[in-house]
């Protein structure tokens, strides 16, 4: 039986507030009518930013690499390496593909990177510069040709380790704009912005909403909207590490879940009396401590299986497996878009450095899509070759028939007159 220790006092929805969708299209709209004036006039009001051009010059640049001091430089080169080098193992393992179907029908795929992409790296509420690792730098490594990439200011002046993680990750061009403003610019191109093929990166819910909204439009790599995180923890994990890791994540936004679902009572009480002491000296206690209260779970199960079921229904961004064995979660669960298995590492690893993606679904959108990766930045094209008169008469005589069991005579034609021409005879029906 499940049972819940604490209970959220809103409960997290499957889609974006109604509130939100109403100011994000009103904003889009802004920006697809008027472009650069919209773009400025709306810097100014959400970032305090004006400038009469938003997109950086080498020299500005240049600056914000040379500002870097050693060890920033050394550490932010040292996690662009990691994310650089799973991101590279993983396009290794995308294979091409052509096979003989049926004698003389040969059926492929291609592997095609995408043109022109536009990556959003946040900064509202902290300069999320590992996010440029996780876009800029995955689209390069797909083989993307224009990367463009735009990050907030961070209170009113430029976020210059942002700018430095971009251009260090290898981006083509770098617009200090933020929020709806930056994902309509890229999204439908202004006067001084060409447009992109497809938008990626994460964002707070009104940038997550705008990709929505604009997805059609352009393609987006998956709906990435404010942190969430479910830590899996049974009698073997203690109580300060999960309170940590919770409260770790929840200091993202006072919108950002923390769940735990644990089959042991004791551990259960541990952790609430560990977070509550911990809120009492966490610098970020204040976010962390209002989305823990809103959002905050911790859910009893009895077996490994009702946990399995509970975490697969969160569907959680982040999931932490802390539990003596953890490769049970590994291969049971199904919905997630990161695991951190066992005690040795932690959310915080995955976000900054350890190389795999951090940007990954939230609002459970994880039930149908993993994680960004070089795989979302890449389309598979398929083509066909048929290479023998007797392939075409074959294929062409089924495919007659099936057009025509669908009304659609044009179609039938397109194979009759390939039977006609390579069989010399007409399909039989
Ligand atoms: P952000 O860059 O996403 O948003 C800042 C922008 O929001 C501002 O530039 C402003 O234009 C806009 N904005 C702010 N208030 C607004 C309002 N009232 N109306 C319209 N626009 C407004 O930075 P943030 O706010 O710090 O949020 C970052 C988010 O990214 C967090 O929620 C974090 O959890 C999330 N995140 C998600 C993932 C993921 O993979 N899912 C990864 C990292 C971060």
């Amino acid at each position: 039986m499940i049972r819940h220790i604490k209970s959220a006092r809103f409960e997290q929805g499957l889609t974006s507030d109604p509130g939100t969708t109403e100011v994000v299209t009103n904003l889009l709209r802004e920006v697809r009518e008027e472009g650069d004036v919209a773009v400025r006039r709306l810097s100014i009001k959400f970032d305090g930013l004006d400038r009469s051009s938003y997109r950086l010059d080498d020299t500005e640049i240049k600056r914000c690499i040379d500002n870097l001091t050693k060890q920033e430089r050394i550490d932010l080169e040292f996690a662009q390496a990691q994310v650089r080098n799973f991101a590279e193992a993983q396009k290794s393992s995308l294979q091409e593909l052509e096979v003989e179907t049926l004698p003389g029908v040969v059926l492929g795929h291609k592997n095609v990177p995408i043109a022109n992409v536009g990556c959003y790296v946040p900064g509202g509420q902290y300069p999320l510069l590992a996010s440029a690792h996780m876009t800029v730098l995955t689209a390069k490594v797909a083989g993307c040709g224009r990367v463009i990439t735009c990050a907030p200011p961070f209170k009113g002046r430029l976020a210059e380790k942002i700018i430095a993680a971009q251009a260090l990750a290898g981006a083509d061009e770098i617009y200090v704009l933020g929020g709806v403003q930056a994902i309509g610019a890229m999204g439908y191109g202004t006067g001084t912005i060409q447009s992109i093929d497809m938008l990626a990166g994460p964002g707070n819910a009104y940038v997550a909403e705008a990709k929505r909204l604009l997805f059609g439009q352009v393609g987006i790599d998956l709906f990435a909207g404010p942190t969430e995180t479910l830590v899996i923890a049974d009698e073997s994990a203690d109580g300060e590490m999960i309170a940590t890791d919770l409260l770790g994540q929840a200091e993202h936004g006072v919108n950002s879940p923390a769940v735990l679902i644990t089959n042991s009572e004791a551990l259960a009480i541990e952790t609430l009396s560990e977070i509550e002491r911990l809120l009492k000296i966490l610098p970020t206690a204040q976010i962390a401590g209002k989305a823990w209260e809103d959002f905050g779970e911790i859910i009893l199960c009895e077996t490994l299986g009702e946990m399995v079921a509970e975490a697969d229904r969160v569907a959680s961004e982040h999931v932490e497996v802390l539990t003596e064995d953890p490769d049970y979660f590994l291969e049971n669960m199904t919905n997630y878009g990161a695991l951190f298995l066992g005690a040795r590492t932690n959310v915080a690893f995955g976000d900054k450095v350890i190389g795999t993606n951090h940007t990954l679904p939230t609002l459970k959108s994880a039930r149908y899509t993993g994680g960004l990766w070089v795989g979302k930045f890449i389309k598979t094209c398929t083509y066909q070759r048929v290479l023998t008169d007797e392939a075409s008469v074959r294929i062409g005589s089924y495919g007659s028939r099936l057009c025509l069991m669908e009304g659609f005579a044009g179609h039938a034609e397109q194979a009759n007159l390939r039977v006609r021409r390579y069989g010399k005879k007409t399909v039989g029906y």
